[in-house]
């Protein structure tokens, strides 16, 4: 498993040579329907190997947001607590209440959100192959190895985030809002840490995943992910992004898969016509204005 696709509190990149340094600390997600259930079948609760995978911001089993917010206080602090009956419980250490509540707008999600949710499920699924060392379903990733998956899951949702212009960040521009049902849009700022999956917070962590399956996926994907009036998201990656970045990560051979640098070059291409297109318009009737 590479470290770069597992969630971090703190991070084994944060470690410095100081004996006193802290330690690698793994960051915990939960769904609160896989608590429930250990909770009716009387089991003790406990944490699902797939909880700690950044590359996952969704119950598989159960097809629902994983959290990592207590659903009545917002704390992110839990613990391990037996009660006076029944089996071992994860409860929130600030309200105690037991981390199986499910949040009522993800309850009361319609058809439309739970086919997003199901989009990013079907890009999380590929994204879990590779990571087991199999080849991606080649309908929806044509010509792309586990390890090329891998590197555009990491590279592109570096380039989402990070931005040398400005505070914000290039992933506001993909707004999915099925990502964060019951909350409002939160403006992500930029920032050079690297591996923003490993250490990002679930909102984050979805959208960064949400982008980079529209962006990857735009060309097989029947799925309008983005919200309503957004430009497809490979036009919006390529106005957003710097252009050198892209083109570094391009020039590394092998690095990204060539249907994606194939859509990125025909999409360039595309642009650069409309733009030309627009420019003889323009001239066009500067012409007219000055014979009229
Ligand atoms: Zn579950
Ligand atoms: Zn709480």
């Amino acid at each position: 498993m590479t470290p770069e696709l597992v969630a971090w509190s703190c991070s084994p990149a944060d470690i410095g040579n100081s004996p006193w340094s802290r330690l690698p600390k793994l960051k915990i997600c939960w769904c609160s329907r896989c608590l429930a259930d250990d909770f009716a079948a009387g089991r003790p609760a406990h944490i699902r190997q797939d909880w700690v995978i950044a590359a996952i911001g969704f119950c598989h089993h159960h097809r629902w947001p994983l959290e990592d917010r207590c659903n009545a206080c917002g704390s992110s602090v839990w613990a391990f607590r037996t009660p006076a009956r029944g089996a071992l419980r994860m409860v929130c250490t600030a309200c105690w209440r037991p981390l199986e509540r499910s949040f009522p707008p993800a309850l009361e999600a319609s058809n439309a959100i739970r086919h997003c949710w199901e989009a990013v499920i079907a890009f999380e699924h590929q994204i879990m192959t590779a990571l087991r060392g199999k080849t991606p379903d080649q309908f929806c990733l044509n010509f792309t190895s586990a390890e090329q998956v891998l590197r555009e899951v990491r590279d592109i949702s570096g380039l989402l985030i990070s931005s040398d212009r400005s505070d914000w960040a290039p992933v506001n521009a993909f707004p999915c809002a099925a990502m964060m049902p019951g909350h409002r849009l939160p403006e992500f700022h930029s920032t050079d840490a690297p591996h923003p999956l490993a250490s990002a917070r679930i909102p984050l962590r979805r959208s960064l995943l949400a982008a980079t399956c529209a962006i990857v996926m735009d060309a097989g994907s029947d799925v309008a992910l983005l919200d309503p009036g957004v430009a497809p998201a490979i036009e919006t990656f390529l106005s957003r992004v710097e252009g050198a970045a892209i083109d570094s990560f391009i020039a590394a051979p092998g690095r990204w898969s060539p249907s994606l640098i194939q859509r990125i070059a025909e999409t360039r291409r595309a642009t650069r016509r409309s733009a030309s297109i627009a420019r003889l318009k323009g001239c066009i009737s500067a012409i007219d204005r000055a014979f009229a």
